[in-house]
């Protein structure tokens, strides 16, 4: 998607400025965006990472995560990333007010945190749900920390990684299953008297995530896939129809869920100082980006530019 292939053009427009997910200080704005967003110079914002065009029919709908042009910050030369001493925020840019005294990794946060929580949005946890999170990196985290305050009957995190298992309880996880320990499809069915759980997240970015979740949902269960595929996935389709009658979700960005993924950090509800495994100046972006590539040796890494 990012590069393009035989099918789409190339998402991203190179040479750009990266960086989606920031926090900063406004140093100067217009008064009608002033109001329009009830902030001020001075003021701590983190911003969308999508800047919707406000014409297209998606964005005229109010599904302006879903924008036809869908410049986001770091990807489109309309819009330039964060990786920057100053960024300008085009006049449709969506600003969010976030407490000064934070640490500004956390007040970063709150971009993947909405991601987060749209995916718990859109699979409607229910209070009797037994949940499954597979995949527990940030966004992952995240969806844990979210479905936690939806209160479901049991909420399980499934990954490979014992650290991130641990990170995933201090989220809100009742049961964290390391797949290297048993079959996690077969456990989770012990969970449930055998029918299999009511909600499953995809958020491991791994085809095996995929198939994972097809064996591990009940009958007309819910599956919110959120990861980004690096490859193609072959699973049995027959599954999500003729077997279980499934409901399958995509999710994307964080839509209308900035000002409770702000509360949530703002409340301190969150690990973030965990979930923030190294924090970098930006003269160190290079070995940021090697960390994050490592995902044994890192979580979220973070740059601080001043
Ligand atoms: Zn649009």
């Amino acid at each position: 998607m990012f590069w393009g292939d035989a099918s789409r053009p190339a998402y991203c427009e190179p040479p750009v400025v990266p960086g989606h997910e920031f926090v900063g200080r406004i140093v100067d704005i217009g008064n009608e965006a002033a109001s329009r967003w009830r902030v001020e110079a001075g003021d701590r914002v983190v911003v969308e990472q999508i800047v919707p065009c406000g014409e297209c029919r998606y964005c005229l709908r109010g599904y302006h995560w879903l924008c036809r042009r869908h410049d986001i910050f770091g990807f489109h030369q309309k819009t330039q990333g964060a990786m920057a001493e100053y960024m300008l925020l085009p006049e449709r840019s969506r600003l969010h007010r976030i407490a000064g005294h934070l640490p500004a990794a956390h007040a970063a946060f709150a971009e993947p945190l909405s991601c987060s929580l749209h995916a718990v949005e859109r699979a409607e946890v229910g209070f009797d749900d037994v949940v499954v999170v597979a995949g527990v990196g940030p966004i992952g985290l995240g969806m844990v920390a979210g479905a936690r305050q939806r209160n479901p009957r049991c909420l399980v995190a499934v990954d490979q990684d014992p650290s991130r298992l641990e990170l995933a309880k201090s989220c809100g996880a009742d049961v964290a299953l390391d797949i290297r320990d048993g079959d996690p499809v077969a456990k989770v069915s012990e969970l449930t008297e055998g029918y299999g759980c009511d909600v499953y997240f995809e958020a491991t970015g791994s085809p095996s995530g995929v198939v994972q979740g097809l064996k591990m949902l009940r009958k007309l269960g819910r599956f919110v896939e959120y990861s980004v595929m690096r490859e193609p996935v072959s699973v049995d389709w027959t599954i999500i129809g003729d077997t279980k009658e499934l409901d399958i979700r995509g999710a994307h960005l964080g839509a209308y869920c900035w000002p409770t993924a702000i509360r949530m950090i703002e409340s301190g509800l969150l690990p973030i100082d965990r979930i923030i495994s190294h924090q970098l100046p930006i003269e160190e972006f290079a070995t940021g980006l090697r960390l994050v590539a490592d995902a044994r040796k890192s979580v979220k890494v973070s740059l601080a530019g001043f």
